[in-house]
């Protein structure tokens, strides 16, 4: 067993939730501990960060969230200023979209336009359009079966997921934060505290606070603290395709009613969808579904797009949704009986461009002991121990 270190804040796993974590406090004036990030995998091949499909939008059920991610668009229209070392910051390629949301049924058609409501009363400068509206926006879109469509504003829309995990890891091991290549192998809580880390290396380390940004493997480091979090793997596979004839319109990031989702990625298309049978899979299991872009997802694409009949896969990749089983939202702040570890997990599909918000949420907890900024109590942990969901209906 090698010497123990102590840190006051350890954070488990260091892709963009963790490295989020990490920055805001390194950031942060009030605070003035040292901070470790415990991170296996440097590479990042197998994290969700570099598996996503790389897209922000305010268009949510929940005004937190909608909060949550218009704090992420400002955090990347001032990304250089924000993580720039030495006058350098990677290049976080910005393209405005916006999303569009379609709608081929009259309680679905409802929902989109009472969400509107609420999304607009939040700054969100959403539309509501009839398929004629449809048709003249967007003119490759058949509109033969839609009652509608929810159309978001271009400050919705992509970016260089990639570049923000680096932006803020370089920013904060700038700041002293430390990495370590290692892995968590268990805790130990004594007197309703994390009081230390076990890593895979026989290290352990003393903590003051501890940070579970293990993304879909949330689940295994609370069990090491003896509590229940409603996480769990789901496959998701992006398939990036080619079109012979090429659509001279914007193409924002499009959902359909069936559940597949499509948008421009520079002169491809990338697109995704749910899969029919969505349960838990291995840890390890990022394995491609090349059967659900024949069966599930080409139809519609060439329902919706008539070009899109003819089209050619360029490349694929599996990953996994962290996906909360109890109401698809992320859960944020402490364990209700170990006080001193963060919960920041269960993003079910929207955690890169959450990272920035709940990354400063994190910061502020352990500095302060409560929100400054976006009040997120609503997606504490207090809602898995009473079993209370707090359902988020926009998830892609
Ligand atoms: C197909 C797909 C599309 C997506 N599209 C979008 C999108 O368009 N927009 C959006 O906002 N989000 C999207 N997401 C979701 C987004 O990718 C994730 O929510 C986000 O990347 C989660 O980041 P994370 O840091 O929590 O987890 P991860 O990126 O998975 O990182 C977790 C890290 O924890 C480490 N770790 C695990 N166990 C341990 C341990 N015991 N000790 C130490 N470290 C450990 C791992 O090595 C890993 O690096 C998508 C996800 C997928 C799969």
């Amino acid at each position: 067993m090698q010497a123990l270190e102590r840190y006051d804040v350890v954070c488990i796993g260091g892709a963009v939730v963790g490295s989020a974590a990490a920055y805001f406090l390194s950031e942060n004036a009030d605070f003035d501990g040292s901070i470790l990030v415990v991170e296996p995998d440097s590479s990042y091949e197998n994290a969700q960060t570099t598996r996503a499909q790389n897209s922000i939008r305010e268009q949510f059920s929940k005004p937190v969230n909608i909060r949550i991610s218009q704090f992420g668009m400002e955090f990347i229209n001032n990304f250089h200023a924000n993580v720039e070392v030495k006058g350098e910051s990677p290049l976080i390629n910005f393209r405005g979209t916006g999303y569009l949301f379609l709608s081929e049924q009259q309680d679905h058609l409802d929902v989109l336009a009472s969400d509107a409501v609420l999304q607009q009363a939040e700054g969100a400068a959403v539309r509501m359009l009839d398929p004629a509206q449809v048709s003249t926006e967007f003119p490759y879109l058949n509109t033969e079966t839609l009652l509608g469509a929810r159309m978001g504003s271009l400050s919705e829309g992509s970016f260089d997921g990639w570049a923000l995990l680096q932006g803020l890891r370089q920013r904060a091991e700038h700041n002293g934060v430390t990495y370590l290549a290692d892995r968590v192998a268990d805790l130990t809580v004594a007197g309703g505290q994390v009081t230390e880390v076990h890593l895979e290396s026989g290290v352990r380390v003393a903590c003051g606070a501890v940070v579970n940004a293990a993304g879909s493997r949330a689940k295994l480091i609370a069990d090491m603290a003896g509590l229940g979090l409603p996480v769990e793997p789901r496959a998701r596979t992006s398939f990036v395709f080619d079109c012979p004839t090429p659509i001279d319109y914007n193409v924002p990031l499009t959902v359909t009613p069936e559940g597949v989702h499509f948008r421009r990625e520079q002169n491809h298309y990338m697109t995704g969808a749910v899969p029919v049978e969505d349960e838990a899979v291995e840890y390890d299991d990022l394995d491609v579904r090349r059967d659900e872009f024949d069966e599930l997802i080409w139809p519609v694409l060439a329902k919706y797009v008539p070009q899109f009949d003819r089209v050619k896969v360029v490349t694929s990749w599996g990953g996994q949704y962290a996906y909360n089983t109890l109401d698809h939202n992320l859960v944020i702040g402490p364990g209700s009986e170990v006080s001193n570890l963060y919960f920041a997990n269960g993003f079910s599909g929207h955690g890169l461009q959450q990272a920035p918000a709940v990354g400063r949420g994190v910061a502020e907890l352990i500095t302060y002991g409560q929100y400054r900024t976006i009040d997120m109590t609503s997606l504490g942990y207090e809602r898995i121990v009473s079993k209370s969901p707090f359902t988020e209906n926009v998830v892609i």
